[in-house]
């Protein structure tokens, strides 16, 4: 989870941003922004549903779209697509770049920060005489959480039969 008072404070500034652009300030949006703004793995449209159910709002599928995509317009939120056939959302924080590990098995989404592979990445694009604006690095495999599931599963196996 975010610092409270942090997401308190990006739910704020979603709340000037929909009053500024005179949309509808209501209930539904700010109970999605503020489940959203709060989480820090990468949630789904579809898990945003279903913690918004478990909160006991109700907010119907054309809403919560919307409002995830008024979050993604003004900036407070990142959209990630990590090849998995869906989108993931983040709250925008600083330091904004990150990059992130994805298990396939489980959906789990890690993030990581390293000084030497920016500097390598700037390096690199420096070296093609790129000027360098962004860039975006996912590791794409197995969790150690799973793997462990995986190797217990083995060893285990012998014994259930
Ligand atoms: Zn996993
Ligand atoms: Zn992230």
């Amino acid at each position: 989870m975010l610092a409270r008072a942090e997401s308190e404070a990006l739910v704020e500034r979603f709340r000037r941003y929909l009053r500024d652009r005179r949309l509808p300030v209501t209930r539904q949006r700010i109970a999605v922004a503020e489940i959203l703004l709060a989480s820090d793995d990468h949630p789904s449209v579809e898990i945003l549903r279903r913690r918004v159910v478990d909160k006991g709002e109700h907010v119907g599928m054309a809403t919560l779209y919307r409002t995830v995509d008024a979050l993604v317009k003004s900036g407070l939120v990142r959209e990630r697509d990590f090849g998995e056939g869906f989108k993931r959302y983040e709250p925008a924080r600083e330091p904004s770049e990150h990059a992130h590990l994805v298990c396939r098995r489980c959906g789990g989404v890690v993030e990581f920060a390293n000084d030497r592979l920016e500097r390598m990445l700037r390096m690199t694009a420096d070296e093609h005489h790129f000027q360098y604006e962004r860039h975006r690095v996912e590791i794409h495999g197995v969790c150690g959480q799973c793997r462990t599931r995986d190797l217990r599963g083995v060893f285990e196996e012998p014994h259930n039969r």
